[in-house]
């Protein structure tokens, strides 16, 4: 399982656009060209350290040369700690799957909810009606290793994850967590990984879904920020597709600084890290731009930036969402 990194692109590469972009770095053009040329050749660099896995340069390196993940091939080579190890190895053991996975009934096909229970009352919608809900270990993707300088762990776990969803004897599967969709596209693509079944992210679900039921649609006529998570860098084409989606519905996405490209971590990464100044930092900015801009809502897609910025967000007088929540609303159904 070998990363499609290819050396020669960044060695004549003249934009290094993965890290001069870099929200967190701050290098200059020749710094970043110095410390790139390091990465590419394999070597030690000081990014290796102060890299603080926000995965924006998967999306600002425009010839899909997978920078972060070779950056945490490298990290994990050259042996950088990059988050405390008793947080790291207590992360590997929690959720390492134990015992058989016990593949559940599908009739119509899946719903994917990655490891989130609260997700499982929320779904119980007719916007996802006729899906099995499936969740936990056996079917985690694993992707979290990222931020923990660990790509050995998802590597080892992928194939038994990939033959537990396949078990589930569906053409499709529904993903509602960014990074599980990440998985299977992105990051499979770029080892190489076969996946048997097709991902269908959350976002081309439920715009498909709304348009076969789009006289019950109430056009919801707010304003909206979105916090877009870490995980979608890795997928930006879905990004457009919420786009359609929040037009579809009547939402009007802001203009504030820290969306697309320029989005903001919420700080869940860095809290894992032990980086706890800079992930207070970080969603003040994040916070301060969201009054900024007005909105009425804020949006989130990603469970783990609603669990961890939703209170923050409260106290600010605002609501917060996610985005199956906004669309649950737009066909009348009660949100709490
Ligand atoms: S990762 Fe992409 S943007 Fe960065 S130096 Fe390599 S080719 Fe250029
Ligand atoms: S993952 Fe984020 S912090 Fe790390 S180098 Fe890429 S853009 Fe910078």
């Amino acid at each position: 399982m070998k990363l499609k990194y290819n050396p020669k692109t960044c060695l004549s590469c003249e934009e290094i656009s993965c890290l001069t972009n870099c929200q967190y770095l701050n290098l200059s053009s020749y710094e970043a060209k110095v410390e790139i040329e390091k990465i590419a050749r394999g070597e030690y660099s000081s990014l290796l350290k102060d890299c603080v896995a926000c995965y924006a340069c998967e999306e600002y390196c425009r010839y899909g040369n997978h920078p972060f993940f070779r950056i945490v091939e490298l990290q994990e080579l050259h042996n950088v700690e990059v988050a405390p190890k008793n947080v790291v190895e207590e992360l590997i053991n929690k959720y390492k799957a134990e015992g058989e996975f016990k593949p559940k009934k599908v009739d119509k096909g899946v719903l994917h909810i990655c490891l989130f229970p609260e997700l499982k009352e929320r779904v119980q919608s007719r916007l996802f009606e006729g899906l099995t809900v499936v969740r936990g270990r056996h079917v985690f993707c694993n992707l979290i290793y990222l931020h923990l300088g660990k790509i050995s762990v998802i590597k080892e776990r992928a194939k038994k994850v990939i033959e537990n969803i396949s078990s589930l004897g569906v053409n499709e599967v529904v993903f509602f967590h960014d990074e599980c969709y990440a998985f299977y596209t992105t990051f499979a693509e770029a080892y190489g990984i076969e996946v048997p079944f097709k991902p269908i992210h959350l976002f081309e679900y439920l715009y498909n879904k709304l348009k076969e039921l789009k006289d019950e649609i109430k056009e919801l006529n707010v304003k909206v920020a979105y916090q877009r998570p870490c995980s979608n860098r890795l997928i930006p084409e879905t990004d457009k597709v919420l786009d359609k989606l929040f037009k579809l519905i009547g939402v009007e996405r802001v203009e504030r600084k820290y969306d697309r490209e320029n989005s903001l971590c919420c700080g869940a990464g860095l809290k894992l890290q032990g980086r706890d100044k800079l992930a207070e930092e970080v969603q003040r900015k994040n916070l301060d731009d969201i009054v900024k801009s007005n909105a009425e809502i804020v949006v989130f897609n990603c469970p783990m930036c609603y669990a961890t910025l939703s209170k923050a967000v409260k106290e600010l007088g605002l609501k917060p969402y996610l985005v199956s929540d906004l669309c649950r609303i737009a066909i009348g159904e009660q949100v709490s």
